[in-house]
């Protein structure tokens, strides 16, 4: 506690939001545990099965799986970046090969792309779920097809919780006959016509990193579509041993597993996830309200009854050409110990992908340079929206 206070970082107990007190800082998403977590760990270290794996993976496993319809296999993995690393691998992207991949998102949908010295191709979003557009998608591929290359991989994106036109995506992928690849880091539990993100592609992705809707501190997972593919991908993750009584390698391995302690917090976390799944859909729902009458601010929406967000985080539009703008809204509410951020800068605008091809218009980003994530945390308390109302309207108060 003595050094947090030097170094000026807050109470770690305000972080969990387990404690409340009158100047807490509101977080923009932070870990909430559920109760049962440290049963779980505490079943691990009471069998020693502290590593490898052990009966909390397998639990884990199996309940995702079950989330996820039953259909697709998951392998539990150290991180989300792991298992995109792993996807490319699965689908065979090697040195040169060019990926599709969503310009609008988090650097780690790309950063694997270039660990495998492939070549990213950033295609924009449209405006309805701030997904690939497929649009863009289809004349990419064929101009890529065009110059005498053929794109080996599609990653797509559902971002902040929301579900993109997966169908169309889909369809565009089995056309031209390439591996779709589901970045559902922050979507789980979300659904397009009923159907779990994540499930749609020939490999999907999901996040348990602190921000998360559920956390184990730090860790995700592969979805895969059989056994066949959760063996060979268990065999990657695991050094790549070959079957032998000594250390035998005839590939390249990663040490990317989830500790089975870790998974054991995820045990604890899915018995919660249609709880956090409610309260973070509740908080979109408070910002609906708060909103209707700020005409200076769309909020980002479900398009039509096929999407269902499980709304990680809520996002607002400040409309162009008011007088308000994100960077002012977002300093207002810092002075007043509220966390909110920008969206994702795209990623054809990083100095470290620039150089990359880009196809699209100015989707991404115009939702850049206007929108703000709000406090969303299914952990959020009565008395912090209340703050957060007060501070918003403040801030957008006529003059
Ligand atoms: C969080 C996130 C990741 C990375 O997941 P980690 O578990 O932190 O490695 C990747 N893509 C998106 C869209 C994310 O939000």
């Amino acid at each position: 506690m003595e050094l947090n206070k030097i170094l000026g970082i807050s109470d770690p107990l305000n972080a969990m939001g387990s404690k409340s007190s009158k100047n807490a800082k509101i977080w923009l998403s932070s870990p909430h545990m559920g109760g049962t977590e440290m049963k779980y760990i505490k079943e691990a270290f009471n069998t020693n099965w502290i590593a490898p794996l052990g009966k909390n993976v397998d639990e884990f496993e199996n309940t995702l799986k079950e989330e996820l319809g039953g259909k697709k296999e998951v392998v539990a993995l150290s991180s989300g970046t792991a298992a995109l690393h792993l996807s490319l691998i699965m689908a065979n992207i090697k040195d040169g090969d060019e990926v599709l991949c969503q310009s609008f998102t988090f650097s780690a949908t790309v950063n694997p792309i270039i660990y495998q010295r492939a070549t990213p191709i950033f295609v924009d979003s449209e405006e309805d779920t701030w997904g690939m557009s497929p649009i863009h998608l289809e004349t990419a591929i064929k101009d890529r097809i065009a110059i005498g290359k053929k794109p080996k991989a599609i990653m797509v994106v559902h971002l902040y919780g929301m579900p993109i036109k997966i169908e169309e995506i889909s369809t565009i992928a089995k056309k031209y006959n390439i591996t779709l690849i589901e970045d559902a880091a922050a979507a789980l539990g979300a659904t397009y016509n009923g159907q779990k993100c994540g499930t749609f592609g020939d490999f999907g992705v999901i996040s348990f990193n602190g921000n998360k809707i559920i956390t184990t501190s730090g860790g995700g997972t592969l979805i895969c579509n059989n056994k066949k593919e959760k063996e060979k991908i268990i065999f990657l993750a695991t050094q790549a041993r070959d079957n032998a009584p000594h250390y035998e390698h005839s590939t390249i391995g990663y040490n990317y597993r989830l500790s089975n302690i870790l998974a054991g917090i995820g045990r604890g976390q899915m018995e919660v996830l249609n709880a956090h799944i409610a309260k973070r859909r509740d908080n979109h729902s408070f910002y609906q309200k708060l909103f209707e009458n700020i005409n200076e601010v769309d909020l980002f929406k479900e398009p039509n009854s096929a999407h269902f967000s499980n709304h990680w985080l809520s996002v607002i539009l400040i409309k162009e050409n008011s007088k308000f703008n994100r960077k002012m809204l977002n300093e207002h509410l810092a002075e007043k110990n509220i966390e909110t951020r920008p969206l994702w800068k795209p990623m054809h605008m990083q100095p470290v992908f620039n150089s990359y091809p880009y196809y699209g218009e100015n989707v991404s980003e115009t939702l850049f340079a206007n929108g703000l994530c709000l406090p969303s945390g299914s952990n959020l308390l009565e008395e912090d929206r209340k703050t957060i109302a007060e501070q918003i309207t403040q801030y957008f108060k006529p003059e």
